[in-house]
């Protein structure tokens, strides 16, 4: 086999047309691919009815569609499912499927690790591995299709929302990201709208002030802090790009979008790191000039972890002082917790080339020896 040939897979549109037109052929050839590939679960070019063959042969040749591949699926109790699916360098990435009332969401994930390292984070503890190409991470999506039985079914679309909340930075992998969103919302491939694909970051402030040159898609801050001090703390590339910096960042691509939409502010409850009454008078007033929407989420812990998640009345209080201070606030129930599926216990198998996890455990052990039951901040 031709290593060279180009998977068409992760090609948003501009990219396919400028493949065929490389290839001395018509750009119509792009949304005929497409619908074959995203909308029928198609990847064999013999089976592209509408696609010459002369054309066929000479695609097999410098072409190939190629998803990654399902290593393992697990299935929860209240409908959820994770698959572990593994890409090209090795590694096994993490998504998650959880069917509600109406809609399905299916979370994705965009690099095999993350080198961020919140330390509230499960994927950030194991260190980074690799970026996804746009067609390891568009392919999350033609996996779940396929897994779900929905190709060629469109009224039955069981997956209506994507979030980029699964491994990863997605705008730390700006471009891949950028060209699996574009199908995602292309209505030859996917055709989700642009309010139900979001991205969620922790703030790469130079990406979110040139993301609104690309997509119009919805936005989510993993802001869990409301001062620098703390943010410091648990959001380490806080250090880099300050709150003020980055809310100022999130209202530009808010104000530039054609539309009325809100940012989602995401905000872990841990407890008695960021949980207090004192903490959440702090966001409300931070927040006030920022159109957003706050979504608080308990805790979730993995092994290795000394955090704690916040009492079920610590999340009431802090739900009602920005309740009353005018804010839409929902709670992230937790869902898939059996199946390590819940947000931040995404792990995978990733093969840590920053040497993080190591030095996790180490501390880790230090940590318990010296306290058998911390919640610090680290
Ligand atoms: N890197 C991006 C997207 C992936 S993380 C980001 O940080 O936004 C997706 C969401 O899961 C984020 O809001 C993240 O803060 C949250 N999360 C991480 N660890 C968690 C944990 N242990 N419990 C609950 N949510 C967690
Ligand atoms: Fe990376 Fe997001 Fe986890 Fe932070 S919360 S370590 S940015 S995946």
């Amino acid at each position: 086999m031709n290593d060279q040939r180009t998977n068409l897979l992760g090609l948003n549109k501009t990219q396919l047309e400028a493949f065929f037109l490389n290839l001395g052929e018509k750009p119509f050839r792009a949304a005929q691919l497409q619908k074959w590939m995203h909308q029928q679960g198609v990847i064999e070019f013999d089976a592209m009815s509408n696609v010459s063959k002369a054309l066929r042969e000479r695609l097999k040749e410098v072409a190939e569609i190629r998803p990654p591949t399902i290593r393992e699926r697990f299935d929860a109790q209240d409908g959820c499912y994770k698959w572990i699916v593994e890409v090209q360098s090795g590694s096994g990435v993490e998504m998650v499927y959880i069917p509600e009332a109406g809609r399905g969401t299916l979370c994705i994930s965009s690099q095999a690790g993350c080198s961020l390292d919140c330390s509230f984070c499960a994927t950030g503890k194991q260190g980074f591995n690799s970026d996804l190409s746009a067609a390891e991470i568009i392919g999350q999506l033609w996996l779940a299709n396929q897994e779900l039985g929905i190709f060629g079914k469109r009224s039955a679309a069981r997956i209506t929302n994507v979030v980029m909340m699964g491994m990863g930075e997605p705008l730390l992998n700006f471009d891949n990201v950028l060209s699996a969103i574009d199908l995602m919302m292309d209505d030859n491939a996917y055709g989700l709208s642009k309010r139900r694909v979001t991205i969620s970051t922790s703030g790469v402030v130079p990406a979110i002030e040139r993301l609104h040159e690309y997509t119009d898609a919805s936005l989510a801050l993993s802001l869990h802090a409301p001062n620098d001090a703390l943010r410091d703390q648990i959001v380490p590339i806080n250090r880099k790009y300050p709150i003020k910096m980055l809310l100022a960042s999130v209202k530009g691509y808010l104000d530039r979008l054609p539309d009325s939409r809100v940012a989602t502010i995401e905000y872990i409850l841990i407890s008695g790191v960021n949980d207090h009454r004192q903490h959440a008078r702090e966001l409300a007033e931070l927040l006030r000039d920022v159109p957003c929407k706050i979504n608080l989420i308990p805790f979730n812990p993995f092994e290795g972890s000394a955090y704690r998640r916040s009492s079920n009345a610590a999340i009431s209080t802090f739900r009602k002082l920005l309740l009353d201070a005018g804010y839409t606030v929902t709670i992230r129930t937790t869902r898939g917790d059996e199946i390590g599926a819940a947000c931040g216990q995404l792990v995978g198998q990733v093969d840590d080339r920053t040497r993080r996890s190591a030095r996790h455990l180490a501390a880790q052990a230090v940590r318990e020896a010296a306290a058998p039951q911390p919640v610090t901040i680290r």
